[in-house]
């Protein structure tokens, strides 16, 4: 994280974020019930539709949309010589450093002067600590059954390239693209949704012929193809940036990597890393599985293992820039709201349909009308309160559109259709709505 820290271009603040996403199920403490559990965190009713929007968002743009690019979902527990082979068992660790006074432990890349930031007390050297998660599988707890759970989905990729080679008629350069749950034993989780032990990974390995010209051309175009993906979906031009690693960050795959930071209301900080991974991952498994692992470029007639570019974005952390940059405070008809300014695709409920009065066949009309909507859109119903009260419930949680039907509906079919950023209403024959409102998402989900 840096120093330098721009104003933020919205009113949001991590504890009112925090207070709305409780408020109103978007996110829940893990365990609630028992005090929680450590940074860890459930999504509720419109914190899972945000999520699965979030995911759809990559899915689309990064595979349905490309010729280029195949789908993978491997399993969280790969062989152990996985992680031998990609050297997380050596590598894949934190510095600690514990206070001898009040015993309290901490990254020593995170703190500086040397004291201990809550006591001042005096710090023990550094020790490396693992990160991964160790289980057993099967019934027998010995060392032969340890298993991890996966600390990135990348490598169940890298062990399926042979597998990709062989069955899809793949031709360089191609990726393999894959979301799933990823564990870290992290030792200092924070803020929020930002840094949690438990959490969703949307990775794609992107395999290039090996060559620098090759491999510099493909790294330029996903960094700039993954900012313009955030851009697309909602988060501020001015809070994204990005930002090389010095030579001495580099993982130890790495020979070249990108940061996109954003700018948190706690300063600027890590969303998404584009790094240049070179053959390491290749190199590595063929020579712990023995397997040859190349690729056959027809045009040269030979086998060589192909470089890769791999963009490495976290569902949760992504979801955290989308409410904070589209959390907006704003005055409507006098009265103060909180709005989620979601791009539609993202917003977890499409459409609200409200009868503007409980009587006159209007609330029946209203159910009958979010039926034919709720086949292609997420949608709420609410009849409790004023016309007004409704549209704010709705604003705050970034529900795009809204459908009132009134007393004119029950003449000609016809309905008003509400913008959320706008405000205003435009009268939709109820048999176009499904259209215009398709039309106006882009999607239907
Ligand atoms: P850091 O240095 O902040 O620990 P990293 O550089 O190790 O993170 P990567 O291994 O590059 O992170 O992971 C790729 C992406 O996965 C990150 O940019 C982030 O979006 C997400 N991610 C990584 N660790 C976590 C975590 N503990 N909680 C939530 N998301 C995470």
């Amino acid at each position: 994280m840096s120093d330098e820290n721009p104003p933020r271009k919205n009113a949001v603040t991590m504890e009112k974020l925090i207070n709305l996403c409780k408020r109103r199920g978007l996110v829940f403490p893990t365990s609630d019930i028992y005090g929680g559990l450590g940074s860890t965190f459930d999504y509720g009713p419109l914190g899972v539709e945000l999520k699965r929007n979030v995911k759809e968002a990559w899915w689309r743009e990064m595979v349905q949309y490309r010729a280029d690019v195949l789908g993978l979902d491997s399993a969280i527990f790969q062989h152990p010589k996985t992680w031998e082979a990609s050297q997380h068992l050596q590598n894949f660790t934190d510095p600690l450093v514990d206070c001898k006074v009040c015993k309290h432990r901490f990254r020593a890349d995170k703190i500086s002067g040397g004291k201990c930031p809550d006591c001042g007390g005096e710090l023990t050297e550094a020790r490396n600590f693992n990160l991964m998660f160790k289980t057993f599988l099967g019934p027998v707890e010995d060392s032969a059954a340890v298993v991890y759970l996966r600390p990135e989905t990348a490598q169940g990729i890298f062990a399926n390239f042979q597998n990709m080679v062989d069955t899809q008629r793949v031709k360089l350069p191609f990726g393999v693209a894959q979301i799933g749950k990823s564990f870290r034993n992290e030792i200092t989780t924070e803020n929020f949704i930002f840094r949690t032990r438990e959490f969703e990974q949307m990775e794609m390995e992107f395999f290039v012929k090996p060559d620098v010209t090759e491999e510099a051309k493909w790294y330029a175009y996903w960094v700039d193809f993954r900012f313009n993906w955030h851009i697309k979906y909602g988060l501020e031009p001015e809070h994204l940036r990005r930002r090389e690693h010095a030579s001495d960050e580099l993982s130890h795959y790495s020979s070249g990597t990108t940061d996109l930071e954003f700018l948190y209301p706690f300063g600027w900080g890590e969303l998404e890393g584009i790094a240049k991974r070179g053959s390491f991952d290749l190199d590595q498994h063929a020579k712990f599985s023995g397997k040859d692992l190349t690729y056959f470029d027809e045009d040269a007639k030979t086998r060589y293992r192909p470089w890769v570019i791999e963009p490495a974005l976290g569902v949760d952390r992504a979801m955290l820039c989308f409410m904070l940059d589209a959390y907006d405070e704003d005055v409507v008809e006098n009265e103060a709201r909180i709005v989620l300014r979601f791009d539609p695709r993202l917003a977890p409920i499409k459409v609200a349909v409200y009868p503007l009065l409980r009587k006159g066949g209007q609330p029946e009309k209203a159910i009958a009308v979010r039926e034919i909507l709720q086949r292609h859109f997420m949608t709420a119903y609410d009849q409790a309160g004023s016309i007004g009260r409704r549209y704010r419930r709705q604003d705050e949680i970034g529900t795009p559109y809204g459908v009132t039907i009134d007393h004119q509906t029950m003449e000609d079919d016809t309905v008003t259709l509400r913008d959320r950023d706008s405000t205003a209403q435009e009268r939709v024959a109820i048999g176009r709505l499904v259209e215009v409102i398709r039309d106006k998402i882009g999607w239907t989900r």
